[in-house]
């Protein structure tokens, strides 16, 4: 009989284990509370629409033929026993015996007590957000363009990010260029009317870079007007108005909130062995015990060859799924990976990368992102569809603010009370 595996999480690490095992004989069932696995590195693209949201999207049932895929949340493990309870979006739990459970349930946003800040702040982390994000910033470019009010119009233009590392310096810059490309269709507006300001609590923005292509970075932002404002963190936010710790209060409807990440509150829950900062601690062959495996950004996975732990990113997650899934069908080894380095994207043709110790900057950096990221989307006809776009020049979608999206009744009640009226 073909050994019952339970991935828990279908990311990028759930989706590569499940693959992966799925291919070695395993009977698999991945748990996800939605059906498709986002491919965050490109969530900045998407927001400022050079990639389409369906494309950084991949369907489970589709890109897992022979898995079982249940929508749901793992809420309970009984080790001894070995079975998993997954609760539906119903609020149903059902039982699931396993012989494996793979733990892949990732990271959520790390957050502050900032008040204010659930209410009035959006993340950077899912597609919802990255559309709502776009549309948002391209729907003040609207109001901007419209409005009477001259304080109207410079809130509407003015966004802050408050994180400096990867997601929110691309968010930023991606951002930035998409508003700077479409700025002047706007009548009226130009591109000094917006404002872009970028809020660090550390020393320095890109703090995972090295210091050289941090700065590099921070100067490229700079010539384009975005404000860099380090050592400095948000302390309130109200209705069109952010308060920093020095005390600058900046007016403002757009706050975006990209402090990094802790690893899923649900593993509290879960009575497994955790570090000091939530993950679940595996030993190096990414053995929690009792048939329990863990990987990726919710896993306290030793580093072997950087020293300490692995750091929360796909590159990790996606060679942590190879290892694993030899591990728990195979002889297991210990889990080495030398990182290959970091990119990022700073807007069209602009970049900053460091590869196997090579710093980048500029153009090749950017193609090194896009050759990078265009060959790892998990699914070939995304993959084909982004590169097409991109090699066209083209974008995933036209710039256009879609705002009616987050309100969907509204058409249909304004035209039920419109009736009703008459
Ligand atoms: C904007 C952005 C850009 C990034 N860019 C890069 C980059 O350029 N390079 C890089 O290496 N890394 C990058 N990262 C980090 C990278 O995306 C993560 O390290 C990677 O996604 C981790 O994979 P994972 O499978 O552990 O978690 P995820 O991919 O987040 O998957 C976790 C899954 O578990 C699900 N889940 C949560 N709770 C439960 C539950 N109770 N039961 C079942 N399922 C559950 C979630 O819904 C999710 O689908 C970026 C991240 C962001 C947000």
């Amino acid at each position: 009989m073909s050994r019952r595996v339970v991935v828990a999480g279908g990311g990028y690490a759930g989706l590569a284990a499940a693959r992966l095992l799925l291919k070695r004989g395993c009977e698999v069932t991945v748990v996800n509370p939605h059906g498709y696995m986002t491919y965050q590195p490109l969530l900045p693209e998407t927001a400022a629409a050079t990639v389409h949201a369906g494309h950084v999207v991949v369907p489970l049932r589709s890109a897992l033929p022979g898995a079982r895929v249940l929508t749901g949340s793992l809420v309970a493990v009984d080790r001894s026993a070995r079975v998993a309870d997954v609760a539906a979006p119903d609020g149903t739990v059902q039982r699931l015996e396993y012989d494996d459970l793979v733990l892949a349930l990732g990271s959520v946003t790390r957050a502050f007590p900032v008040p204010g800040l659930a209410e009035h702040a959006v993340g950077f982390r899912t597609v919802e957000e990255a559309l709502h994000l776009g549309n948002r910033i391209l729907g003040r470019l609207e109001l901007a363009a419209t409005t009477a009010d001259p304080d109207a119009r410079a809130r509407a233009l003015t966004f802050v990010f408050v994180g400096g590392g990867y997601a929110g310096v691309e968010a930023l810059a991606e951002l930035e260029d998409m508003v700077r490309r479409v700025l002047p269709r706007y009548d009226g507006l130009s591109v000094a009317d917006a404002r872009w300001v970028m809020v660090e609590a550390g020393p320095r923005i890109l703090g995972q870079l090295p210091d050289r292509l941090a700065r590099y970075a921070a100067a490229q932002l700079r010539e384009r007007g975005v404000e860099i404002r380090t050592a400095t963190s948000l302390t309130e936010l109200t209705e069109g108005r952010a308060v920093l710790s020095d005390g600058t209060v900046i007016a403002t409807d757009t706050v975006v909130w990209t402090a990094g990440v802790v690893a899923n509150p649900a593993l509290r829950s879960l009575g497994l062995p955790c570090d000091p900062a939530g993950r679940v601690v595996t030993d190096e062959f990414l053995r929690v015990g009792d048939g329990v495996w863990a990987l990726g950004d919710c896993a306290a996975v030793p580093d072997l060859v950087g020293g300490g732990l692995c750091p929360p990113t796909a590159q990790h997650a996606v060679r942590q799924a190879a290892r694993l899934s030899r591990n728990l069908t195979g002889r297991p080894a210990p889990y080495r990976h030398k990182d290959a380095g970091a990119v990022a994207s700073l807007g069209l043709r602009k970049g900053v990368a460091e590869l196997y110790g090579v710093p980048l900057r500029g153009l090749p950096a950017w193609l090194v992102h896009r050759l990078y990221h265009g060959s790892r989307l998990p699914c070939s006809k995304r993959r084909l569809l982004v590169n097409l776009i991109w090699a066209l020049g083209a974008r995933g979608r036209d710039p256009v603010a879609v705002t009616a999206i987050e309100s969907p009744r509204a058409a249909l009640r304004d035209a039920i009370h419109a009736q009703a009226a008459d």
